[in-house]
């Protein structure tokens, strides 16, 4: 993949780029089938990525008529990067042999090894005889919603079609690797004025994070409401929170330390609360929720902005399920995409049905409402989100990271891309946005 790499940095046109013969192997993160059972018996907070996430060759499968193959310049480390190297809550091999039973080119997919990562920067290096929007050549980026668009299901909102897959999790041969293999319905402008690792960690949170808040699919935000945001510099929450502001709400962001809260004031969010800080225990015990510390939480966001939330922003689950249905606002509505501390959840549902509250379930986004939060990005009028960056071969370590809480907003991880800051094409949009907004979550060094 070399060749493509510096085909591309010498600025090689669409038809050089075709005639570079695909090489037959590539490097990408992989887990592997054989290994699944490697973390049993260890608590879920103990099971590390570095183990279980390889940097192997792996064999170039063929190309569908309606994919493309991409030169990978960068990708990011997304939750689910930690959900498929600790095997949780289940293998994704099952997801990889259901594909499999599904036609032809979808057996490619049922291999022994997964190649991860659910985002992509790159340019894109051969497309399937049906492709007609994207050529050789062009810059892109990535987004994970990968659905079947011959299914009827798939032609309302896709998001709702029977067999909706998140690539690079659901699916095989995904980004975290120097060549990745996409349908054409993935694909979305590279932002001109960013780098390739500031344009990679884009795709899966911010999507999520527009669906969640802006689209009539999610909670629909509205001028004035004040939106709580959990995680509020996490992935999720790095974009969340500048929709909120965007949009004309008041957002109410939720950390744990001191950096945190000191990067959600630069970015323009007046009230904050450290969780760490407050001590909020929601659970006495592992069964049993203390209301007296939903109420606690919700004077502390009274307190900052003088109303309860319209919306609730959640992901954390378990955890905080029962602390969101509370506080919401009488007709506010809970909108959550995630279980990251578990999955069954509790809450009071008499404060949901009482007070007329709405929970509303939402996951990644359709590939209109990718494509409008990709041209945020490219406008810049929504920012990346990147903290820190790493090599390819360091992908474990990286994943170890999100695993454990340890980083800020996104890791970026540079595959072909050898250096960080290659690949911007419009450093006048760079320079009327500002590097200091770009760049506000990049932690020193990285
Ligand atoms: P992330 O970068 O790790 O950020 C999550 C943030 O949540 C953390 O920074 C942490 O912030 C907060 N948090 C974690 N555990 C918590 C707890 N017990 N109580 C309160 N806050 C807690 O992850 P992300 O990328 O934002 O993703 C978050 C979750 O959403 C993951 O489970 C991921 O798989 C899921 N997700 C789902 C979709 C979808 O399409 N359905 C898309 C993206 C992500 P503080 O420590 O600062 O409070």
């Amino acid at each position: 993949m070399r060749s493509f790499f510096e085909a591309i940095r010498n600025g090689a046109s669409g038809d050089q780029l075709s005639s570079i013969p695909l090489p037959e192997t590539y490097r990408a993160a992989i887990v592997k089938r054989d290994e699944v059972g490697i973390f049993a018996d260890i608590q879920s907070s103990k099971k590390d990525p570095r183990r279980s996430i390889h940097v192997e060759q792996v064999s170039v499968p063929d190309i569908a008529p309606d994919e493309a193959f991409i030169a990978v310049m960068a990708s990011s480390i997304n939750f689910n990067t930690v959900w498929t190297s600790t095997f949780e809550p289940i293998p994704t091999f099952s997801f990889l042999a259901r594909l499999g039973r599904e036609s032809k080119w979808g057996a490619r997919h049922d291999l022994p090894y997964h190649v991860i990562g659910s985002d992509a920067a790159g340019v894109v290096i051969r497309t399937g005889s049906a492709v007609r929007n994207w050529k050789p050549g062009d810059k892109v980026v990535v987004h994970c919603n990968y659905v079947d668009d011959q299914d009827p299901s798939s032609h309302d909102d896709s998001m709702l079609a029977s067999n909706q897959r998140i690539w690079g999790f659901e699916s095989n041969f995904g980004g975290l690797a120097d060549l990745a293999l996409v349908k054409a319905n993935q694909l979305m402008p590279k932002p001109a004025h960013l780098s390739w690792e500031e344009s990679a960690v884009n795709p899966l949170c911010n999507s999520t994070a527009y669906r969640m808040l802006v689209s009539r699919n999610g909670a629909d935000m509205k001028q004035g409401d004040v939106v709580l945001v959990w995680g509020a510099t996490g992935g999720l929450g790095g974009y969340a929170i500048q929709y909120v502001l965007n949009g004309g709400g008041t957002p109410v962001g939720v950390v744990s330390s001191p950096k945190k809260a000191e990067i959600l004031a630069k970015m323009g969010c007046a009230a904050v609360i450290d969780r760490s800080e407050r001590g909020y225990k929601f659970w006495k015990d592992s069964s049993t929720a203390d209301e007296s510390e939903w109420r606690r939480f919700g004077k502390d966001i009274r307190s900052l902005v003088g109303e309860d939330p319209d919306i609730v922003f959640e992901h954390p689950g378990r955890a905080t399920m029962g602390a969101s249905v509370f506080v919401a606002k009488r007709g506010g509505t809970i909108v959550t995409c995630a279980a990251t501390s578990g999955y069954m959840i509790e809450y009071d549902n008499r404060h949901l049905w009482m007070k007329l509250k709405t929970i509303k379930g939402s996951h990644f986004a359709n590939y209109r409402e990718a494509y409008d939060a990709n041209r945020l990005i490219c406008k810049g009028m929504v920012q990346p989100v990147l903290s820190a960056i790493y090599p390819l071969d360091e992908s474990g370590e990286a994943a170890f990271q999100v695993h454990q809480n340890l980083h800020e907003g996104k890791i970026g991880v540079l595959c072909l891309a050898p250096e960080k800051g290659m690949g911007i094409d419009d450093p006048e949009l760079r320079e009327r946005v500002g590097d200091q907004r770009i760049e506000l979550f990049r932690n020193e060094g990285a």
